[in-house]
């Protein structure tokens, strides 16, 4: 099946308002880039006025609370990102499945929540290190995902292979690994989802530039990826995106 490919930035804890001319440009280069879809998951304060900026064009969130409303100080609900004019957000991201200690049914519960609200999700897993060189990645990481997916709504799903010791790093798992577990990644979706499984994106991430773009974005079931540290600067971001819009033409 062909699907659309999905090149999404998260800026994890970095912008502030001045960096809005970023989102901008980068929005910019979406429009000229039409055959393929791109996001931006910003810090929840800079939601609104980048909508604001750029109209029509996807940002989303990073963290949502399960809960519609109440005594949760310091968290935001999906009503409120929605409100605030995002359209999708990114669960169970491995710095917060550590910091945060994040379980599987915490990362599923949060799916599930920000789905029924009507936001689109990447779901992330990836495996540790160790669990790579152990030989266990596959397994792992099968087992991650099967625990962490959503029950409801798939359609609006999107999963993120994003190997732990891959981010922020500069290392990328070799073409051969990825496939395997992106494979593996789809086996798992047929099975909870049925044949709807097969139209879910599996996207890459860990340490993706421009520079590398171009062999991850040609394994199959690779369908775009999730970048951090190259997605904060327009100069790095847009030729990631122009690279999926040519491997996707
Ligand atoms: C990430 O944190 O989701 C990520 C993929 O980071 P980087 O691109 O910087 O490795």
């Amino acid at each position: 099946m062909k699907r659309r490919m999905l090149v999404a930035g998260n800026w994890k804890m970095n912008g502030v308002s001045a960096d809005l001319a970023e989102v901008a440009a980068i929005a910019d280069a979406a429009r000229d880039n039409a055959g393929v879809d791109v996001a931006l998951c910003l810090p929840a304060t800079l939601i609104e006025r980048a909508t604001r900026a750029v109209p029509g064009f996807a940002i989303g969130a990073q963290d949502v609370h399960v809960a519609t409303s109440g005594a949760h100080t310091g968290s935001v609900s999906a009503a409120m990102l929605l409100d605030a004019g995002a359209t999708l957000m990114i669960v169970g991201h491995s710095e917060r499945r550590e910091a945060q200690r994040e379980t599987d049914a915490m990362v599923r519960a949060k799916a599930e929540t920000a789905l029924a609200a009507g936001l689109a999700v990447i779901l992330c897993v990836g495996e540790s290190e160790a669990v790579r060189d152990s030989g266990e990645a596959v397994t792992t990481v099968g087992a991650q995902l099967a625990a962490s997916l959503p029950q409801v709504n798939h359609r609006r799903l999107a999963i993120a292979y994003e190997p732990i010791w891959a981010i922020g790093t500069g290392k990328v798992p070799s073409t051969t690994d990825i496939a395997e577990m992106h494979a593996a990644l789809r086996q798992r979706l047929v099975a909870a989802y049925g044949d709807a499984g097969q139209g879910v994106r599996i996207l890459y991430g860990g340490s993706v530039k421009a520079s590398n773009a171009a062999e991850i974005f040609a394994i199959p079931d690779v369908d775009g990826a999730l970048v951090g540290g190259a997605s904060l600067k327009a100069v790095d971001f847009v030729p990631i995106v122009e690279v999926a819009a040519h491997a996707s033409a």
